[in-house]
């Protein structure tokens, strides 16, 4: 965990970051992208296209990512123009995100369509009898701790903890 002003330090030189990129692409161009993207994602969804304001948020963000790279920019410059520009986009157009429970399988799992699981969540052995999640109390343990850490963790982290069972 990092101390308050490592913290503070650390995002000054993002914003200072994001603040250079955006001045690289000129704020005039960077406002009018902005303002273009946002009646895009808007026109996409009411048409039907997406289900949701995030829907284009992936292709949108390679797009541009790969149109700066063709321009001539790093790809991490341009990456981090992208993700920037989409974020900005997605505010404007107050897209909200489901929050970390609405992410994950069980949430669309409605009553009644439940498919019974024959498989421990955890170690994927044959569940026991009269288990319906977890084969024993380990693994149910094991399970909700590495949720927790998941939760808790940075981007970058849960992307390790994701990727680590794979
Ligand atoms: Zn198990």
């Amino acid at each position: 965990m990092a101390s308050p002003e490592l913290a503070r330090q650390l995002r000054r030189r993002a914003r200072r970051q994001r603040d250079a990129l955006r001045g690289q692409l000129g704020r005039h161009r960077y406002d009018a992208l902005v303002a273009e993207l946002g009646r895009v994602v808007c026109l996409a969804q009411e048409a039907g296209a997406t289900a949701t304001l995030l829907g284009l948020e992936g292709p949108l963000r390679h797009a541009i990512r790969s149109d700066l790279c063709l321009q001539g920019w790093r790809w991490i410059d341009a990456h981090l123009v992208a993700c920037d520009m989409m974020d900005e986009v997605l505010r404007r157009v107050r897209a909200t995100r489901p929050d970390w429970y609405e992410g994950q399988p069980e949430h669309t799992i409605e009553g009644g369509v439940l498919i019974e699981r024959t498989r421990c969540i955890h170690c994927h052995e044959k569940l026991p009898e009269g288990h319906r999640k977890f084969c024993g109390a380990l693994c149910r343990s094991s399970h909700h701790m590495r949720l927790a850490r998941m939760r808790e963790a940075s981007e970058g982290e849960a992307a390790w903890l994701a990727t680590r069972s794979i």
